[in-house]
């Protein structure tokens, strides 16, 4: 069978990221690795979801939990985030939530919804690599969100145009982004809604990281400030995808999405059509630990990666030579480097892995157009102290020979 000749059009964009493929051979143990952007399993509240799953498993909740479910998600869990939105600014009802299996899907549907082929998605050069990943299905245009207001509405019209496009819509990961950990400010948020109002488009307002702040005053999230432009979440064009994988686990794919009603009403009927709804025990488990330790979990994840990035930053400022910069995030799990323009991350990657076994994802995986190569992402989420001294140091004599 010749299958590539049956595939729909759609599937030609679906493509292994050549990162991806290398860093799963990483996986030895004398590699200091600072490339996967995942959550230290040391810090999961592994026994509450024992105590938790436990619960469910037990007495008439058994029946309810392995039971379908419906597609809009476990109405406990949905109180349970709508107040926790409302205190971030977001007053809102349940029929504004809709719960993902993970915020991943959240971003598949949200491209399912708004782009046809050829449309033009905005975001930020770079971005984070999931998000190109789900929207490319639906084939698209990308064009570069400056989100801050230096590229005018007309301009990104005129880009479009020129493809018999139309833009439609904005994605940027707001807070301690993936990939460079920078938050967009308060006045960068207030931009971008002007720019989405001129240009008549939504706002995908990835909050994946939002609750991992070490230091920094908070940031009001786009809907909430949308929310005072508008009066009511209902009148809202942003569309904010939260996630428990970087809190409380990421295993068990719960996420979800908060907007006005008339979205998530269509995002239902698509959640019914794709997998009817996530996973009743892991909502119910979630909700319960949610509900008992939320404040307690994130607390112990803020101790641990707080120490983490200072370290990671301290290390940099020793070891790095000159005519290296990268960003100071305020929470999060993620240090962008920028290196020399004749440097190219993917070739350090390969020297790296060879000559001071250290790892970390090369820059340009994460741009639309595979540009900027010299730079590089680094998590901080999963080794210790002494590794990121050590790692750093050996990172620092690489670009030192470089
Ligand atoms: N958005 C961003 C910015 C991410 O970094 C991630 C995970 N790496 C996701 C969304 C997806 O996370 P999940 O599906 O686990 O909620």
């Amino acid at each position: 069978m010749d299958w590539e000749k049956v595939f729909a059009t759609r599937s030609s964009r679906m493509k292994a990221s050549e990162i991806r493929e290398l860093l799963k051979l990483l996986d030895q143990p004398d590699i200091i690795s600072f490339a996967g952007g995942i959550p230290d399993p040391a810090l999961f509240p592994t026994q509450e979801f024992q105590q938790a799953f436990a619960n469910t498993l037990t007495g008439d909740k058994q029946t309810t939990a392995l039971q379908y479910s419906v597609s809009e998600g476990y109405v406990p869990l949905r109180q349970w985030i709508a107040k926790q939105m409302e205190g971030l600014g977001i007053p809102c009802s349940i029929e504004n939530i809709l719960i993902t299996s993970g915020s991943q899907q959240a971003l598949d549907y949200l491209g399912k919804l708004l782009l046809s082929p050829n449309d033009t998605a905005l975001v930020t050069w770079p971005t984070y690599m999931g998000a190109l990943g789900a929207f490319n299905a639906y084939e698209p245009n990308y064009d570069r969100l400056i989100a801050n207001g230096n590229r005018s509405a007309k301009e990104y019209q005129e880009t479009a145009a020129e493809k018999n496009s139309e833009v439609k819509f904005a994605y940027m990961s707001v807070d301690f982004a993936n990939p460079t950990g920078e938050t967009l400010d308060r006045a960068g948020r207030e931009k971008l809604l002007d720019l989405a109002e001129e240009l008549d488009i939504p706002v995908i307002e990835d909050a994946a990281y939002q609750s991992l702040r070490y230091d920094g005053e908070a940031i009001p999230p786009i809907l909430a400030l949308d929310i005072q432009r508008k009066g009511h979440i209902d009148e809202t064009r942003t569309l904010y995808c939260g996630s428990f994988s970087k809190t409380l686990a990421p295993g068990l794919r719960v996420g979800w999405v908060c907007a006005a009603q008339s979205v998530i009403s269509k995002l239902v009927l698509m959640k019914q059509a794709a997998d009817l709804h996530s996973s009743t025990i892991n909502q119910i488990a979630i909700h319960e630990v949610a509900s008992k330790g939320f404040d307690k979990q994130v607390a112990k994840i803020f101790t641990a990666y707080s120490t983490r990035r200072d370290c990671m930053l301290a290390a940099l400022e020793e070891h790095m030579p000159e005519g290296v910069s990268w960003t100071k995030p305020e929470g999060g799990m993620f240090i962008w480097l920028t290196l020399p323009k004749h440097l190219d991350g993917a070739e350090l990657l390969a020297k790296s892995i060879e000559n001071q076994r250290v790892a970390f994802v090369p820059g340009h995986a994460f741009y639309a157009d595979g540009s900027n190569r010299n730079t590089m992402r680094l998590s901080f989420s999963q080794a210790n102290e002494e590794t990121i001294h050590e790692g750093i140091r050996r990172l620092g004599l690489l670009l030192k020979s470089a």
